[in-house]
């Protein structure tokens, strides 16, 4: 059934997605009620836009839908600030005929003007912003409810069942699948989004545009706009298309082409078609996870679907649930104590190859398999799911240490990764070191029995060779042993 957004339904979900982000009171006087578009880059299921919305009517206000791209976030570079620009491009096009009134602004320096949200706050009766474990997101937001005279909430749009359902860390997909399946059915009922019920006085428009760097985004030349940041310019844009519309053919091409035989197709690193790709769209929320769900079941492909949800839902729901419950997900400290136990007997164990950071990022080791997914990494913004598997599994043998191996990959992941720096990116990383998890026999050296991968073994499983014609820049070398 479809809820109207002023129902009992919404209110519930609300209730569970909302969290105060200071203890400051809401302002009476307030001119709008600012919705801070920080990591749910759409107007579509988007449940901190909502909030806002019927905050906003019940108040008698207007609505104001602000974001900001500066250049001071973790790897800030051209690949992720052309895929942000872009889309909210889009969002620009689109905001007027669904009666909302968008506002984008580009820091373009680091000295530049940072306080347009704090301006923007103090005119606000309320602020409402999204709520996000990574990326930097949720301490952005401490630092600016710390400093705004307003009350300001966070509210959860990343999973499609509310993060706040599952009240501790779950330990595997085994342990979350089953409470996921409870509350899948109602947290995929539709709701039916309206414009809110006050426009925008065009005088109280004129004083925030008056106070907001003007930026045309309709007009401006992306690359341009781009090479004028202060980011680093050596991550270069990739070919994905940014927007809910790119999102939307690439989930209808995925749906007709390749969901009818997902568990065979995603297995083949060679069939770049054989998944959604839709990560990078997923991670800025240009797209719900609860519409690619919707439109998935809605194909009826059977177990296939089954398949599909399974890593679009118990997976990256888990990993969500990782960031959220557990502070200390990007350090060793976030993995399980038999982990640990491998740690503490296996962290002397020589290791007979190792390579710099530098090495690794250039994708220059000895290993022409690993070196084709590094170039897929920093040619495409990501790696395909299997190959991202031995590619994190192979970096723990070439660290001298099991802390310098998980800090290598966060930061190839989070800087080439156009979905990089995601409650996926640190659950999947942290896959390779055990979590979510068991114990393997037999025991290995520096791995003990945290799961192994063969790299030599992947020539048997699928056409390795054909992966590293396509990705690896003059082929490779001869592959010596890894023990
Ligand atoms: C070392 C390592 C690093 C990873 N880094 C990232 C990352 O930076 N960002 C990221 O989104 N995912 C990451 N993953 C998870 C997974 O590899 C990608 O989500 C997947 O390959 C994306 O391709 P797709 O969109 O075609 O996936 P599909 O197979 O089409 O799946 C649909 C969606 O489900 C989610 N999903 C799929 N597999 C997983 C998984 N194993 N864990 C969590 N969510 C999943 C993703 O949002 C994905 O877009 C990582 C995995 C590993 C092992």
């Amino acid at each position: 059934m479809t809820h109207p957004l002023d129902s009992p339904f919404v209110r519930d979900q609300l209730a569970l997605r909302t969290a105060p982000a200071n203890d400051v009171r809401r302002q009476p006087d307030g001119e709008f009620v600012l919705y801070w578009m920080q990591s749910t880059h759409r107007f579509e299921e988007n449940w901190g836009l909502r909030r806002a919305m019927l905050e906003a009517d019940r108040l008698g206000k207007p609505l104001l839908v602000y974001q900001g791209l500066n250049p001071t976030y973790e790897h800030a570079n051209d690949r992720t600030h052309a895929f942000i620009i872009g889309n909210a491009r889009h969002l620009a096009a689109r905001a007027p005929s669904l009666g909302l009134t968008y506002r984008f602004n580009l820091r373009h320096r680091v000295a530049d003007d940072r306080l347009v949200v704090d301006r923007l706050a103090r005119r606000a009766a309320l602020v409402v912003t999204d709520a996000f474990p990574t990326a930097g997101v949720a301490e952005r937001t401490a630092r600016v409810a710390g400093r705004v005279p307003v009350h300001m909430e966070a509210v959860d749009s990343h999973g499609i069942v509310p993060a706040a359902a599952f009240a501790k860390e779950e330990w595997a997909a085994r342990t979350i699948r089953p409470k996921l399946r409870k509350l899948l059915d109602l947290s995929l009922e539709p709701v039916e989004d309206r414009p809110p019920r006050h426009p925008m006085p065009p005088d109280l428009l004129r004083a925030v545009d008056g106070d907001l760097p003007s930026l045309d985004l309709a007009r401006l030349d992306l690359a341009a706009e781009v090479a004028r940041c202060e980011i680093d310019h050596a991550v270069p844009p990739v070919a994905t298309v940014p927007g809910l519309e790119a999102a939307r053919a690439r989930l209808e091409a995925f749906v007709a082409e390749a969901l009818p035989r997902y568990s065979d197709r995603r297995s083949d690193p060679t069939d770049t078609r054989g998944s959604s790709q839709l990560s990078p769209y997923l991670h800025f929320g240009q797209v719900a996870a609860a519409e690619v769900a919707r439109r998935a079941l809605a194909s009826g492909a059977g177990e296939e679907v089954e398949k599909f949800l399974d890593e679009l839902v118990t997976w990256r729901e888990l990993s969500l649930n990782f960031c959220v419950r557990n502070p200390r997900f990007a350090t060793l400290e976030g993995l399980p104590a038999w982990v640990h136990a491998n740690f503490a007997q296996h962290a002397r164990d020589p290791r007979p190859v190792t390579y710099t950071l530098d090495q690794l990022e250039r994708g220059a080791t000895d290993y022409p398999l690993w070196n084709a997914a590094q170039h897929e990494l920093r040619a495409t913004g990501a790696i395909h799911n299997v190959m991202r598997m031995y590619w994190g599994k192979c970096v723990i043998a070439w660290m001298p240490t099991y802390d310098a191996a998980l800090r290598a990959l966060i930061h190839l992941n989070n800087k080439w990764g156009l979905d990089g720096r995601d409650p996926s990116s640190f659950g999947g990383i942290q896959w390779c070191f055990g979590k979510f998890d068991r114990p393997w026999a037999p025991r290995r050296p520096i791995y003990g029995s945290i799961r192994w991968m063969s790299l030599e073994r992947a020539y048997k499983k699928f056409d390795a060779k054909g992966y590293e014609a396509r990705h690896l820049p003059g082929g490779g070398a001869a592959q010596p042993s890894l023990f």
